[in-house]
C-alpha cells in the first residue's frame, strides 16, 4: 500500500467503528472507517480465531480486540495476504499469535519496513512500531495455514505485491482475496515487477481455478465489498477487461477510474508499461 500513501485519501473522519457481521459459515467481516478495508475473522467452533487485515486505525484495532473478547474468540493466528503496510498492522492483545505470510512477503516487508512504517504513521498515527510488520514466514511447501481452526488453503501468486497469497476456506466455500478482486479498485499492478501484466493475468487464472476447485460462493476482497459466486465471476471478467484495455493502450474501466487516486494509479500503470 505504500504506493498509495499520497492517494487513498478517502473519508478520514472517525465515525463509530463498525462491528463484525457473519458472511459465511464461521467467517465474519468488518469494514474499516477508511479505504473500505475489510477485516476478516475466521472463527472455529471452539473459539480459535484467525484474523486477516485486522483494521487500519488504532481505534479500529482496539474495537476489534474488545469485540473478539466479547464474542469469546481467541485470536490464535493472523495472516497477511501481502506486505503492504495496511495489511501488516496488529494489536498488543494478540501478541503471541503468529502472523503468517509467504516467505517472499516477509522478505519484501523487511526491505520496505522503514518507509512502510512512515506511511502508516502519516495515514493513521500511533501504531506501536514493535508490533508493525512482525510476520512469520510460511514454509515454502506449505499448502495450508498452520493454525488450530478450519482448513485454510494457501493460494500463492505474484500479482499486486511480492509474495501475495489468497486463502480459501473450503468448509465455508469462501475466498479471501487480499488486494485482488475488488469491486471498487482497478487491478493494481506491482509496477516493480518484471512483467506486472502477465503476473496479474496469471493470478486471476490461479484464483479462478482455486475458486472452482472449492466451489467458492463468497469472495472477500481486502478493499471493497463481499460478493457471491456471480459477483466473483463478474469481478474476474471486469479485471480481465481492464488488463486487456491497459495492454492495448486504451483507458479501461470508466466506473472505477472515477475515484481520483485510482485514476492516478492508472496513469502510473500506463507510464510503467511504456518501459
Ligand atoms: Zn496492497
Amino acid at each position: 500500500m505504500r504506493v498509495f500513501s499520497s492517494g487513498r485519501a478517502y473519508d478520514r473522519a472517525m465515525t463509530a467503528v463498525p462491528t463484525f457481521t457473519q458472511v459465511a459459515d464461521g467467517i465474519w467481516t468488518a469494514t474499516a472507517t477508511i479505504w473500505t478495508s475489510l477485516t476478516t475473522a475466521v472463527v472455529a467452533p471452539h473459539g480459535a480465531c484467525l484474523l486477516i487485515d485486522p483494521g487500519i486505525s488504532l481505534a479500529e484495532l482496539d474495537a476489534r480486540a474488545h469485540e473478539a473478547i466479547r464474542r469469546g474468540w481467541r485470536v490464535t493466528a493472523g495472516f497477511a495476504t501481502h506486505p503492504h503496510w495496511d495489511h501488516v498492522l496488529w494489536h498488543q492483545a494478540w501478541c503471541g499469535a503468529p502472523r503468517w505470510a509467504t516467505a517472499e512477503a516477509v522478505e519484501a516487508q523487511r526491505r520496505t519496513r522503514d518507509a512502510d512504517l512512515a506511511a502508516a504513521d502519516a495515514a493513521t498515527p500511533g501504531h506501536d512500531p514493535a508490533l508493525f510488520g512482525r510476520l512469520t514466514a510460511l514454509p515454502a511447501d506449505a499448502t495450508e495455514l498452520p493454525w488450530d481452526g478450519p482448513q485454510a488453503v494457501i493460494v500463492r501468486h505474484r500479482a499486486h505485491a511480492p509474495g501475495h497469497a489468497a486463502l480459501v476456506l473450503p468448509h465455508a466455500a469462501t475466498l479471501l482475496a487480499g488486494d485482488m478482486l475488488s469491486d471498487l479498485e482497478i487491478p493494481l499492478l506491482d509496477t516493480d515487477a518484471a512483467d506486472p501484466l502477465d503476473d496479474y493475468r496469471a493470478a486471476l487464472d490461479t484464483l479462478e481455478r482455486a475458486a472452482a476447485d472449492h466451489g467458492v460462493r463468497t469472495v472477500i476482497p481486502g478493499h471493497g465489498h463481499v460478493g457471491d459466486g456471480a459477483e466473483l465471476a463478474r469481478r474476474l471478467a471486469a479485471d480481465r477487461r481492464s488488463l486487456e484495455a491497459l495492454a492495448r493502450g486504451r483507458t479501461p474501466d470508466a466506473d472505477r477510474l472515477r475515484t481520483p487516486w485510482l485514476a492516478e494509479e492508472h496513469r502510473k500503470h500506463v507510464e510503467r508499461l511504456r518501459h
